[in-house]
């Protein structure tokens, strides 16, 4: 490889939005076999919104929704500022800060609040805590079968309703897909999101079930990377957020979307400035083009 070529690369990457670390990360996206793209703020915008809500009769939607958004105005998860921002836009007004506050990585979140118990979560939080919620199922598997994102809410250890949220498809993302596809990769999702609205999403741009990869807890993200080298595979991570680093770092081509956050970019060896997949392909020919002039 002549540095002089991978130069030339890397500056013509540059004017494209495609910030690239190294010579070698240049040489290496041109190898790869399969793209593993995260679903929440990759495929997605990653700014859901709050839709609808659902309680258990005799439930007041004003008490259970301020309990709900006070428990997640500690974290910074983008789903929380979903649901404190939809629930100030209903108009109600939020005042107590948590007495205590705990984020349940890829589960959710629990609180106190005056003297209560708040949980928000996914299934997995409250089967663990043995919380049943079998008459919330049927309307959550609806939301989800729609590609909204839907979440548990308990107070003192009962199930009291269900919150969902929808993100919306980048444009552009389903295209990106189908060309990478066109040029033989095999393309994956993995999200921490439930199947079903995984499934929803993953069929609007294109990806066979059979390649998504759902409830990942973000530890096992970079395992996932792992499991496709270790089939001989050269695998490239698109990701965004915190949990993608690992998974990042542990790809032979780590990409970040540029409006992600900042440890993800660290992470990665190519950073999408306009955080749109479309530049995966464009990365990917740049590389070929660079290799053709080097060979
Ligand atoms: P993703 O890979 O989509 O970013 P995460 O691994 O961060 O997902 O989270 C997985 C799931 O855990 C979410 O889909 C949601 O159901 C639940 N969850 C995570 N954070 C929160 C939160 N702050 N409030 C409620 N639920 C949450
Ligand atoms: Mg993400």
């Amino acid at each position: 490889a002549t540095p002089t070529a991978i130069m030339v690369g890397t500056g013509k990457g540059a004017e494209k939005g495609i910030l690239i670390k190294g010579g070698e990360s240049l040489e290496h996206i041109q190898a790869v076999q399969a793209v593993l793209l995260d679903k929440t703020g990759t495929i997605t915008r990653g700014k859901p919104a709050l839709t609808d809500v659902s309680l258990l009769a005799g439930e007041q939607e004003e008490r259970v929704l301020r309990l709900i958004a006070e428990a997640e105005l500690g974290s910074e998860h983008p789903l929380a500022a979903a649901i404190v921002e939809g629930v100030r836009a209903r108009g109600i007004a939020l005042g107590a800060i948590p007495e205590q506050f705990s984020a349940l990585v890829g589960r959710g979140v629990e609180a106190t609040i005056g003297g209560q118990q708040i949980l928000v979560g996914t299934r997995t939080l409250l089967d663990e805590l043995g919380i049943s919620y079998q008459e919330l199922a049927d309307s959550m598997l609806a939301y989800e079968q729609q590609g909204k994102t839907t979440m548990l809410a308990a107070i003192d250890g009962r199930a009291v309703g269900i919150v969902a949220v929808a993100d919306t498809i980048k444009a552009g993302s389903a295209e990106a897909i189908q060309s990478l596809q066109a040029q033989g990769l095999s393309v994956w999702m993995l999200t921490g999101d439930n199947r079903h609205t995984a499934a929803c999403i993953a069929r609007q741009v294109g990806i066979v079930p059979e390649q998504v990869l759902s409830e990942v807890h973000p530890e096992d993200k970079a395992r996932q990377v792992k499991m496709l080298q270790e089939q001989g595979l050269v695998v490239a991570f698109v990701g965004d957020g915190i949990n993608d680093a690992p998974a990042l770092v542990q790809a032979d081509a780590g990409i970040a979307m540029g409006t992600g956050t900042d440890i993800a970019i660290e992470a990665a060896d190519i950073t999408l400035v306009k955080g749109n997949l479309k530049s995966v392909a464009t990365a990917l020919e740049l590389s070929r083009a660079t290799m053709r002039i080097i060979k």
